[in-house]
């Protein structure tokens, strides 16, 4: 069966079902209806529990408040231990309780094979930091990007495809893919299995050592789709041999087509 196939709820099992209606019943969870049409769900798919339901958006909407103290920028590269110690400090945040601990410790390490995510950890441990000696930030575009072979990357393809050509997402430490993780977990009703085929689990995303994305300027979200594989920045992008891209189709690490990541050889 391929993975992650799209079934109308129809052809499922009426415990599956029950499950899906009782986690919306309870709380409202928006549709992301870009990524999930409506009434569909997946075969075999990992959901936040129930139990736990609450105290994962408790925990998302925290590291949100985080982001919103340090500002988006500073949010890319602050550690986890950061994240905690504004918490404790902050009465607007909060501090972290056990059992959020204890979530994003699970999140964190566990093994992503069993949503179908066969990527290689790229970060062993959920307190490592990112100095800030290590990387540049980038004006204009909140972001940074790791010194040397990153950053002269971005800059000769800056040179060779134009001013059109922009960062769209640079160095994440883990509480940035933490959060970006926990949103995308979010918009899709908690299913972690769908989420991670298009965001890497917090350990595993090379953006914390290498990679970056590019996007069209002024193109937006559509940076972010499929769509940007029409750009002509894209295919200019394709014939630079200095760079290549990490997530083709089929990809062997069970991730979507990401035409805008950009891998650092
Ligand atoms: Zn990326």
């Amino acid at each position: 069966m391929d993975r992650r196939t799209f079934l109308s709820l129809g052809a499922i099992s009426s415990l599956f079902v029950k499950d899906a209606f009782a986690l919306k019943n309870n709380i409202y969870v928006p549709i992301d209806s870009l990524s999930i049409p409506k009434n569909t769900t997946f075969r075999n798919d990992i959901y936040i529990s129930k139990e736990r339901w609450q105290i994962f958006v408790n925990v998302r909407d925290r590291l949100r408040k985080v982001k919103k103290y340090v500002g988006y920028g500073n949010f890319n590269i602050i550690s986890f231990d950061n994240a905690l110690f504004y918490g404790r400090n902050y009465s607007a945040i909060g501090a972290f309780t056990k059992a959020e601990l204890a979530l994003l410790d699970e999140l964190f390490y566990e093994d992503p094979a069993k949503y179908q995510f066969y990527g290689d950890r790229t970060i062993a441990n959920i307190s490592s930091k990112i100095s800030k000696k290590e990387v540049r930030k980038i004006p204009c575009t909140g972001h940074y990007l790791f010194k040397g072979k990153p950053f002269d990357d971005y800059n000769q393809v800056k040179k060779d495809i134009g001013k059109s050509i922009i960062l769209t997402s640079g160095v994440r430490g883990v509480a940035k893919q933490m959060s970006l993780y926990m949103d995308k977990i979010y918009r899709l009703n908690g299913n972690i299995t769908q989420a991670s085929f298009s965001i890497a689990p917090p350990a595993y995303t090379y953006h914390a050592i290498s990679d970056f994305d590019v996007g069209k300027k002024g193109f937006g979200y559509d940076n972010f789709t499929d769509r940007f594989a029409k750009t002509k920045e894209f295919k200019e992008l394709t014939k630079l041999t200095y760079i290549s891209m990490r997530y083709e189709i089929n990809n062997k690490d069970g991730v979507g087509y990401e035409p805008w990541h950009v891998k650092v050889i």
